[in-house]
């Protein structure tokens, strides 16, 4: 491949868009990121990181330029307790950060561009039971998403195949089922179940306190994708000649206590649930792979109980960190 081939990942100070970057360079790409803030967590290895704000029509003109791919990674997101919690903020930005992205990626002659839409545009009422049937593309319509966040996925999700129709810009969209993996958020309030599961069980590791505290009653149901599929996956799917909505996921479905408790193993502790109310998001969740298969040849590989382990291990270091210069400092760790 030609080392000049200049792509843009928006997001990439974010945790998948991060480690896409990574992913891309050792690809041989150029690579420009622009995201609001730098990776929190490492170093980028981007060509290029511009610190940008893509809800700013000239900003978005300043980050396509001069690239021939665009993966639209940038989104105000989080895990749950954000998403039911910020419908108007999410709504806003996310539609603003998407319209400006892909207008000004045609008008500066983008040749392919790639959209992270989600799970959560599937409808509610196709998930109200732990035991769900998995969730086909097509299962989309007639819609009805449970947040703000899932409307404006899917009306990018159109905006991506009007794009491609009228205007000629090759148009790639792929919905996302719970990517986790070490780098990402992990305390604050954005972070996902898989995070916080990992910080939770690690603070009871090491202070000897059991008690882990689950949103809920612990058996809604979702899959859970490690990071290195989902870059795999994405790229695999720019390649492709395939321009509808695609799952991206694994299709192994777990309760989130199933979850606690596998995590709890890797620790090598016993832990105490302890279910509290909390926001849950839909009953249950699982992703159905058939078309994924057919059109990629292709599917995530790396089972959950290694891509755990491998977060869990970066997350028990950042909880030790923290205590540590908690600890210099005289202040009590989160
Ligand atoms: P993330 O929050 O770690 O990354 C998103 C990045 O977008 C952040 O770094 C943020 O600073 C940036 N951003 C937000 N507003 C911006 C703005 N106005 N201008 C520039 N940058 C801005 O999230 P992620 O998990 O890496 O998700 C990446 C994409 O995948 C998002 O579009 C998200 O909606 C989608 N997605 C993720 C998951 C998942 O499980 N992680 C699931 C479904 C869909």
């Amino acid at each position: 491949m030609s080392h000049s081939h200049r792509v843009l990942v928006t997001g990439a100070g974010g945790f998948i868009g991060h480690h896409l970057v990574t992913y891309l360079k050792k690809l041989g790409y150029w690579v420009r990121g622009v995201d609001m803030k730098r990776p929190e967590f490492c170093r980028t290895d981007a060509d290029e990181f511009m610190v940008l704000d893509l809800r700013r029509w000239e900003n978005c003109v300043r980050a396509t330029g001069g690239v021939e791919e665009v993966y639209a990674l940038a989104a105000d997101m989080g895990g749950m307790g954000f998403i039911s919690a910020n419908h108007a903020q999410i709504l806003h930005n996310n539609a603003l950060i998407n319209l400006h992205t892909i207008e000004a990626a045609r008008q500066n002659g983008v040749k392919r561009y790639l959209y992270t839409s989600s799970a959560c545009v599937y409808p509610e009422y196709r998930q109200t039971e732990t035991n769900v049937t998995p969730l086909r593309e097509e299962d989309a319509y007639p819609a009805q998403p449970q947040d703000a966040y899932g409307w404006e996925k899917l009306m990018t999700e159109r905006l991506c195949t009007h794009y491609r129709e009228e205007n000629g810009l090759e148009t790639r969209i792929v919905r996302f089922h719970n990517i986790f993996g070490p780098f990402g958020t992990w305390t604050g309030g954005r972070e996902k179940a898989p995070a916080a599961l990992c910080r939770k069980v690690a603070v009871a590791k090491l202070s000897g306190n059991p008690r882990v505290e689950i949103w809920g009653d612990g058996e809604q149901t979702r899959s859970f994708c490690y990071i290195d599929d989902c870059t795999t996956g994405i790229y695999k799917l720019m390649r492709s000649d395939y321009a509808e909505p695609l799952n991206l996921g694994q299709d192994r479905m777990v309760t989130i206590n199933e979850l606690a408790d596998m995590i709890a193993q890797l620790a090598g502790i016993e832990i105490v649930k302890v279910h509290v109310p909390g926001p849950q998001g839909v009953r249950g969740r699982n992703s159905d792979n058939t078309r994924l298969r057919q059109v990629l040849n292709w599917e995530p590989e790396i089972s959950l109980e290694e891509g755990l382990a491998r977060t869990y291990a970066w997350i028990e270091q950042q909880v030790r960190a923290g205590i540590a210069t908690a600890a210099e400092a005289g202040t009590p760790a989160k």
